[in-house]
């Protein structure tokens, strides 16, 4: 017999959702927690859209750090399923956070405007999934509006991502007209009512096979004959669907439905949990943790600051590798190098944080952190261990930080090497002799703003920052590498991370291909190597 922890590691899936701002995320995350049984009419989540792309609104929101607006864990069931979903804010300014989430999820669902197709934020965010290998699951959206074919969409995923498509189901009409959707396993055509189209609760369904004579009681002769054309098409040209080109990463399973009248939705989540994998091992210096093993490890990704402004408290955000955790228990922390409790746990329950008593692996938990995690850090039940699952991702902006006020340098220093292990924003040194001010990198400008902001506004230093014509930046590996070489020379320059590792900022594609042309025995790496 199965283990609890087997089970239950079984029954998980923890996913994120990527897309480009607008497609459609914060919709369908409402609408696969309706599904589940997590809220109850849907409508909810929405309140908090409307100032959303506002900066100084942001900042308010900010301020207020309602979990909602940016740590949004969810856990729901589904069908015996015990679902995570790792949100991530919509705002490309935000990316290096989603960049991080994606460490801790299993799967990813793409999710793709009918009419606007693959959007740069989604092409980004692909590259990340891919570089990680986990299966990639997409969802066309907005079918109820007038869009692309279908068909045109699938050969943009593999023109523009390099990604073959399977269709799962295909859609009947679009527009006004988008009935539902056909089923290519099993045959049947699902079509939706049309009755409150604006899907406050679960959309009523009638399932016919498409063999059936009753077929012409939900489509008429017209809809028929152009859905078994169009399966015809794809039986013929298509793909051969497997499994393992699913996992590897090759092959993306496509839905299609619209997540504001919620067709679709439930035949996208049915076959999607069932093909998403349940939570996979993560690599430690030793090789792969599986999640099965016994012994409680797990990884913080993502650090939240503040939450509570008046007591400047922050929450690390870990996700469970192995074995199962219990509420009060202490863990080897592998960067202190000792062991420490676990205090204070917290999941995310639909909108609300709640205390838990235990959690499995594919979960994520929040800590209370009184200043002892960082980003990638490791925890792990009476055993020394280290994961690599959190990559640094190459910043694209970058600005020199001046303090206003000399006399506050200090208060300054601690923002900035605060706002560094939270992931904000990642922080240089200029090479060389005395003392220089540091470098700021981050991966949405932004991020400036938020910096300039917290930094005044949290730890009462004002900072001035001088914006660098830097836009690439590289960790740079090889036998001989010498940094005075490349240091300042107008279009590059050479820092170091906060471990001392050498990176060269160049300042655009040319002066980085330039490099790497002349030093072909230097890895010119865009994630910072692993130590
Ligand atoms: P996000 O930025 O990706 O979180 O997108 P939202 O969920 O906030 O949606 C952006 C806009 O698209 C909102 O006005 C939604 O009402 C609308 N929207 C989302 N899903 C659909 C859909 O299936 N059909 C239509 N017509 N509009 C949708």
């Amino acid at each position: 017999m199965a283990s609890e922890l087997d089970q239950e590691v079984a029954r998980r899936r923890t996913f994120a959702i990527i897309s480009h701002p607008d497609a459609g995320k914060t919709t369908l995350t409402e609408k696969l927690l309706l599904y589940g049984g997590a809220i109850h009419l849907a409508g909810s989540v929405k309140a908090r859209r409307a100032s959303r792309h506002a900066t100084s609104d942001w900042m308010e929101l900010e301020k207020e750090r309602g979990i909602s607006v940016t740590s949004s864990v969810l856990q729901f069931p589904y069908r015996g399923h015990a679902v995570n979903l790792l949100d991530t804010p919509g705002h490309q300014d935000f990316s290096e956070d989603t960049y991080r989430t994606l460490a801790a999820a299993d799967s990813a669902v793409m999710l793709i405007d009918a009419a606007k197709g693959v959007e740069p934020q989604t092409k980004k965010l692909f590259k990340v999934c891919r570089m990680r290998g986990i299966p990639i699951f997409t969802f066309v959206n907005k079918l109820d509006r007038w869009g692309r074919a279908p068909l045109e969409l699938m050969d943009e995923l593999e023109q523009v991502l390099g990604i073959r498509a399977y269709p799962m189901n295909w859609p009947i009409g679009m527009g006004p007209e988008f009935r539902g959707v056909y089923d290519r396993q099993s045959k049947v055509v699902h079509v939706f009512a049309a009755e409150g189209r604006h899907g406050e609760s679960e959309v009523a369904e009638r399932s016919v096979h498409i063999d059936s004579p009753d077929i012409l009681t939900v489509l008429n002769e017209r809809e028929l004959a152009t859905l078994k054309e169009e399966i015809e098409l794809l039986d013929i040209g298509g793909d051969e669907f497997t499994r393992e080109k699913v996992e590897q990463g090759q092959l993306t399973p496509m839905f299609f439905g619209s997540a504001m009248t919620n067709f679709g939705v439930r035949p996208f989540l049915d076959h999607f949990l069932e093909l998403a994998p349940a939570p996979t091992s993560r690599l430690t210096k030793d090789g792969p943790r599986e999640p099965t093993h016994p012994k409680f490890a797990g990884f913080v990704f993502k650090i939240q600051a503040n939450m509570d402004p008046s007591h400047r408290d922050r929450i690390a955000f870990m996700r469970v590798v192995s074995g199962r955790y219990t509420k009060g228990m202490s863990a080897f922390h592998s960067r202190l190098g000792k062991e420490v409790r676990l205090a204070k746990p917290s999941q995310f329950l639909a909108a609300e944080r709640t205390a838990i008593e235990d959690a499995w692996p594919g979960d994520v938990i929040g800590l209370f952190d009184p200043g002892m995690f960082r980003i990638g850090d490791t925890l792990c039940e009476g055993e020394d261990l280290l994961f690599d699952s959190v990559p640094r991702f190459s910043p694209e902006y970058f600005a020199v930080v001046r303090s206003k006020d000399p006399l506050r340098r200090k208060q300054m220093e601690k923002g900035l090497e605060q706002l560094s292990e939270e992931g904000t924003v990642q922080i240089f040194q200029q090479l060389g002799m005395g003392m220089k001010d540091p470098i700021v990198g981050v991966v949405g400008a932004l991020q400036f703003e938020v910096l300039q902001y917290r930094v005044e506004h949290e730890y009462g230093a004002r900072i001035m920052l001088d914006r660098l014509p830097f836009s690439h930046a590289r960790w740079v590996v090889g036998p001989d590498f010498d940094p005075k070489k490349f240091d300042w020379e107008g279009n590059r320059q050479t820092v170091q991370d906060r471990d001392g590792l050498p990176l060269v900022l160049f300042r655009d594609d040319w002066a980085l291909q330039h490099a790497e042309e002349k030093h072909p025995e230097l890895k010119f790496l865009s994630a910072a190597p692993l130590l």
